[in-house]
């Protein structure tokens, strides 16, 4: 619930507030040596980040992002294991043939066995790592015997006396078997007996599961435990009990290092906030007590102060069809002091804006609080953030802890700068293909990253907040229509004020000209490049697609008669070209009017009747276009990234400095990973 995912040239917004897709633009010279986009596969694309103002940290500093940074690295075999039982052996074994093989590596079939071995490594196992269905190597099973069988077998995790050929024919039905563990996580009944995931064991069905922890349960608990949260639920002759993770249970050689590397840490920690929320952590991991880990939560989220930051931990509880158990994660970061800044100054004139907004001043705010969006940068992805990285965060996910002491939201900007770059490399572009003129690809390309962030600002740290509901309106009055409408709110206020003097006045926007790249985008997007994502045939139904075609056809139905919006069909391509930029903030400033007031005054008829009016319905012609436009691009929808090294610098026995390594060999890197952070056995 708590994570902004984005895939390249479609976001995959999961759910929450989150950025608008990107489109990926054009290629144009490129401005800097750094290479963004490395590799590309199957439907996936392998990018590099940078860690900006390295140089800038303290040595300490930089010591402390380091020992996070290895202890961010010691979960990744966790999260194979919790992604499916067998992930560890398939994997293991790819690493072996990759390092040992001793045939052809020209063929075509060992370029495929590659391209498979990369996916593993992308999904951490052998199911997809966003649509969790199983994915199969375009080779024979007796290729892949010979592979097994041309490397080293005293590097195969072979069990006791089994013989390369029993190993390699329990393997082949893991790899091949189009029935054999289908789904990563099914919504089939039961849904856990047709799951591959690796959180139940010894055939437990999901009522047993749903009694188990419903016995655990206390009722009118204010401050309840994630109950179920690190544990794997084992039926074993006839009991039921939790595997808990732990520094002596399941996982516990991994969750050792990790822990080794967390004190260290904390001997370089910046102050003794961290010190103290560190030390929870590390006694969680060491019992396993849930308890300890809400305390390392309220520790955690109520540090402002500090420079750097990290989560490390089994936090998001996505891949678990029950939604309890929790994959294993870690991402360092710092803050971004740039970026922050300019989000601070929309926080701080938050009354400004309420006040000067275009909705009855019976639905303002008399006093307004905006929320502070954090920006930070990474230098370190680790478990279910690798190589398949959300933009943005907000923990932690306890509501009790939410509600009673806030939650840290932060967008994480050498990432999203990584994506706009690495599209930048790419030859073709969804920008491109639904643009209407070079002119407004350019636009797009000059400020369109800047204003999309500023959009997303805006949205997040004043759209939501902004308003108050009449005191007679029930605050679910709009009920199943309330998040389609609460987002479009959000946007409209964004967009609304995108177009404002002030903004450039704070300093926020850089110029008058720069809003319009987020009004052609927008409007593109609403009309039209998003219906990509869905299947022909069907509605529009996710609330965030929802709420930018209402916004977008409701602005162009309204704004026809001034030809503020018009459609445009060229050589059989539909574009739709903004003529009048202040109109179409007009039309803006009204609707959000309109949105308001349906809000207060809590009035659901005319909630229904916008949505169903302008949000669902697609335009069969259109959308079958647009989809063979896209499919055309040939974009690889999923995008992930090669960690930077970060390497101690040594002088007579003494670290002096850590410099930044950007490796491009996305292999190499985890057949790294694989020998130096691999802490579990592979058991089968
Ligand atoms: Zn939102």
């Amino acid at each position: 619930m708590k994570k902004l995912m984005i895939c390249i040239g479609m976001a995959a917004v999961l759910v929450g507030c989150a950025p608008k897709e990107k489109e990926t633009a054009e290629q144009t010279q490129p401005k800097e040596e750094f290479k963004y986009l490395v590799d590309e596969f199957a439907d996936l694309r392998i990018m590099r980040y940078q860690i900006p103002d390295w140089d800038q940290l303290t040595l300490q500093q930089k010591s402390y992002i380091y020992y996070l940074g290895e202890a961010a690295k010691c979960g990744r075999d966790i999260l194979a294991d919790q992604n499916f039982k067998y992930n560890l052996v398939v994997r293991k074994t790819i690493e072996v043939v990759l390092s040992s093989y001793q045939g052809d590596r020209e063929s075509t079939d060992f370029q495929n066995f590659m391209v498979y071995a990369k996916r593993v490594f992308f999904s951490n196992g052998i199911h997809h790592h966003y649509a969790e269905d199983k994915f199969f190597p375009e080779i024979s099973e007796a290729y892949f015997a010979d592979l097994v069988k041309g490397s080293d077998a005293n590097l195969l995790p072979l069990n006791e006396g089994e013989t390369i050929d029993d190993f390699i024919a329990f393997l082949t039905p893991v790899v091949f078997d189009h029935d054999l563990y289908k789904m990563r996580r099914s919504s089939e009944d039961d849904i856990i007996a047709n799951s591959a995931v690796n959180f139940y064991e010894g055939g437990l069905k999901k009522a047993e599961v749903e009694n188990f922890y419903n016995k655990m349960r206390k009722p009118n608990d204010a401050t309840p435990i994630s109950y179920g949260l690190n544990s794997k639920l084992v039926k074993k002759e006839g009991r039921i009990y939790e595997d808990v993770y732990k520094a002596d249970g399941l996982y516990g050689e991994a969750i050792q290092a990790i822990i080794g590397w967390l004190k260290k840490a904390n001997e370089v920690a910046e102050n003794d906030i961290q010190r103290d929320y560190t030390q929870k952590l590390i006694d969680y991991y060491t019992t396993g007590d849930l308890k300890t880990w809400d305390e390392y939560n309220v520790a955690w989220v109520q540090d402002s102060v500090s420079h750097i930051d990290f989560v490390n931990g089994f936090i998001e509880d996505y891949n678990d069809p029950m939604g309890m158990k929790a994959t294993w994660e870690a991402i360092v970061d710092y803050k971004d002091l740039e970026a922050t800044k300019r989000s601070d100054l929309i926080g701080e004139n938050a009354q400004w804006f309420e006040d000067h907004s275009p909705v009855d001043p019976r639905f303002k705010k008399e006093e307004c609080k905006g929320v502070s969006a954090k920006s930070i940068i990474v230098t370190t992805l680790g478990g279910d953030c690798f190589p398949s990285p959300p933009i943005g965060i907000n923990l932690p996910n306890a509501d009790w802890i939410r509600k009673d002491y806030g939650s840290k939201s932060v967008t994480i900007t050498n990432l999203m700068e990584a994506y706009d770059k690495a599209a930048d490399e790419s030859p073709k572009s969804a920008l491109q293909e639904f643009a209407y003129s070079q002119e407004e690809v350019d636009l797009c390309k000059k400020y369109g990253p800047d204003a999309d962030v500023v959009h997303t600002n805006l949205h997040e740290c004043l759209g939501h907040g902004s308003g108050k509901l009449l005191p007679s309106t029930q605050p679910g009055a709009l009920k199943e229509f309330s998040s389609t409408l609460e987002e479009a709110r959000a946007d409209l206020f964004g967009l609304y004020y995108l177009a404002d003097p002030k903004m450039v006045e704070l300093g926020v926007m850089p110029d008058a000209e720069a809003y319009k790249a987020e009004y052609c985008s927008y409007i593109r997007n609403g009309m039209m490049s998003q219906l990509a994502r869905v299947e022909l045939g069907k509605d529009v139904t996710e609330s965030h697609m929802q709420n930018r075609k209402l916004i977008s056809e409701w602005c162009y139905e309204h704004g026809k008669d001034a030809n503020v919006i018009e459609k445009k069909v060229e050589n059989g391509k539909t574009y739709f070209v903004i003529n009048d930029f202040e109109a179409l903030r007009g039309l803006f400033g009204e609707l959000l009017a309109e949105i308001q007031r349906i809000k207060s005054e809590g009035d659901y008829a005319s909630g229904k009747a916008i949505v169903e009016r302008y949000a669902v319905k697609v335009d069969p012609e259109l959308h079958k276009e647009v989809k063979e436009r896209y499919n055309a691009l040939g974009l690889k929808p999923y995008g992930g990234f090669i960690n930077p090294e970060i390497v101690p610098i040594m002088e007579n026995g003494k670290v002096t400095d850590y410099k930044v390594e950007y490796p491009s060999d996305f292999v190499a890197q985890h057949l790294k990973y694989g020998k130096e952070y691999s802490f579990l056995k592979a058991v089968h």
